[in-house]
C-alpha cells in the first residue's frame, strides 16, 4: 500500500492577512481584526506584530489593547474573507480532490499517492504555499506527515510561513518534548489532571501504560495513548464540493435488452470505481439514474455497511437498484450509476476487507496500473468485450 501522506494547511492570521493585503498602510503593524472594544469585542485574528505582544484570538479587544495599546483595530469583513477562503480551496482541490475543509482558513489534503503526478510531498507542499502566495497574496503554513494529528501539530509549530515534513516512523519521537497541551482533547481540566500525574510532555505521557491512563481518564485515556505515541487512522470527510463520482450514458437508440444494461452497468460500474481509486477515495453510497424515452427520469440510491471502490460491489448494488425500478422489456433512454458518501481511502486499512475483497485489491491495483501505463483501453473485462457496444460515454460528470 503507498505511503499515507496528510498535508494540514493552515492561513497565517488569515483575516490580518487579508486586511493587509487590502490596506498596505497596515501591512507589518500591530493589528487587531475584531469587535468594538465598548461592546466586549473579542479578538478576531491578530497579525503576527500584534501576538508579539501576548494578543490572541478570542482574547476580548479590551484587554488586547492594554497589551499592545498601539495596536491599529479594524472590524471583520467577512464577505471579503470568505471569497478568499474558497479561492484558496480550490488551489487546495486542484491539488486533489480530497480535500476536507475544517475551518474557513484551514484543510487537511490526502496526498497518498499524489507523488506520481506533482512529485516528492516536500515538493506538493512547496507548490500549494508558491501557488496561494502568488495567486491569494495569502502567507500559509503547512504540516506534513501520515496522519492528521501529526500533519496538524507540525503547522502550528512551524507557523508563520513555515513547512515541517515529519517523516514516517518518527511521529512519536517527533511529539515527545512537547508539552501535553499541544494535543487534541487536552484542555485545561484534562492538562492539570496529567500535570499532578506527574506528565508534562507528550513523551512522557506516551511511557505510561494504556490501561493506566483509562483508570484515570476513562476512554479518553485510551484515545490519549494512541495520540501519545501519534497515532491517528481517522480518515478525512471530503468536502461536499466533491460529492460523488458518476458515469452515466444516453444510448443512441433506446435500449430495452437486459443483457445490453447490464453489460453497461457493469462497465460503467468498474469505471466510477477506477476514478475512486485514481483518487484514492472510498464511497459508501450507489445511486442509479434511469431515464425513459419520454425523459422521465428517476433516481435510486442504497448505503452499504461498509465503503468501497470495487467496481464489482458497486456493481451488484446498483444492479439490484435497477432490477426493483425497471421492467422487463421496457425501453430506456440513458442510465446512470453514482458513488457517494466519499472517504478518503487511507483510513480503511486493509484488515477491513475480507480475503476475497483483498484478491480483487490486488486485482484492480494491477489493472489501474496497466491502464495507466498503456490507456483505459488496454484491458477490459471479459463482460465488457461480449457483443460490441453501440453506446458512447458521457463525458464524467463529478
Ligand atoms: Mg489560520
Amino acid at each position: 500500500m503507498a505511503q499515507r501522506w496528510i498535508i494540514h494547511v493552515d492561513l497565517d492570521a488569515f483575516f490580518a492577512s487579508v486586511e493587509e493585503l487590502l490596506q498596505p498602510a497596515l501591512r507589518g503593524k500591530p493589528l487587531i481584526v475584531g469587535g468594538n472594544p465598548n461592546e466586549r469585542g473579542v479578538v478576531s485574528s491578530a497579525s503576527y506584530a500584534a501576538r508579539a505582544y501576548g494578543v490572541r484570538s478570542a482574547m476580548p479587544v479590551a484587554q488586547a489593547l492594554r497589551l499592545c495599546p498601539q495596536a491599529i483595530v479594524v472590524p471583520p469583513r467577512h464577505g471579503e474573507y470568505s471569497r478568499r477562503s474558497r479561492a484558496v480551496m480550490d488551489i487546495l482541490r486542484e491539488i486533489t480532490p480530497a480535500v476536507e475543509q475544517i475551518s474557513i482558513d484551514e484543510a487537511f489534503l490526502d496526498v497518498t499517492g499524489c507523488e506520481r503526478l506533482w512529485g516528492p510531498v516536500r515538493e506538493i507542499g512547496e507548490l500549494i504555499q508558491r501557488r496561494v502566495m502568488d495567486e491569494q497574496r495569502l502567507p500559509v503554513s503547512l504540516g506534513i506527515a501520515t496522519n492528521r494529528l501529526v500533519a496538524k501539530i507540525a503547522c502550528d509549530l512551524g507557523k508563520p510561513k513555515g513547512l515541517v515534513l515529519v517523516e514516517p516512523g518518527t511521529e512519536a519521537a517527533f511529539l515527545a518534548p512537547l508539552p501535553i497541551e499541544r494535543l487534541w482533547g487536552v484542555g485545561q481540566v484534562t492538562g492539570g489532571k496529567l500535570r499532578k500525574m506527574g506528565i508534562a510532555t507528550i513523551g512522557d505521557l506516551a511511557g505510561w501504560p494504556e490501561a493506566q491512563l483509562a483508570r484515570v481518564l476513562g476512554e479518553q485515556g485510551r484515545g490519549l495513548a494512541l495520540a501519545a505515541r501519534g497515532v491517528d487512522e481517522s480518515p478525512l470527510h471530503i468536502s461536499r464540493d466533491q460529492r460523488s463520482i458518476s458515469q452515466e450514458r444516453t444510448f443512441v437508440r433506446d435500449v430495452a435488452d437486459e443483457e445490453t444494461l447490464q453489460r453497461v452497468l457493469s462497465r460503467m460500474s468498474e469505471r466510477v470505481a477506477a476514478r475512486l481509486r485514481e483518487r484514492h477515495l472510498v464511497g459508501q453510497t450507489v445511486r442509479i439514474k434511469l431515464r425513459y424515452p419520454d425523459f422521465t427520469t428517476i433516481t435510486r440510491q442504497v448505503t452499504m455497511p461498509q465503503p468501497t471502490d470495487q467496481g464489482q460491489l458497486i456493481y451488484d448494488q446498483a444492479w439490484k437498484l435497477l432490477g426493483r425500478n425497471w421492467h422487463a422489456g421496457e425501453a430506456v433512454r440513458l442510465l446512470g450509476v453514482a458513488v457517494s458518501g466519499l472517504l478518503s481511502e487511507g483510513g480503511y486499512q486493509l484488515g477491513l476487507f475480507d480475503q476475497q475483497d483483498q484478491r480483487r485489491i490486488r486485482l484492480n491495483r494491477t489493472l489501474d496500473d496497466i491502464r495507466s501505463r498503456f490507456g483505459d483501453d488496454a484491458i477490459q473485462r471479459a463482460s465488457w468485450l461480449e457483443a460490441g457496444d453501440d453506446v458512447d460515454d458521457d463525458p464524467p460528470k463529478d
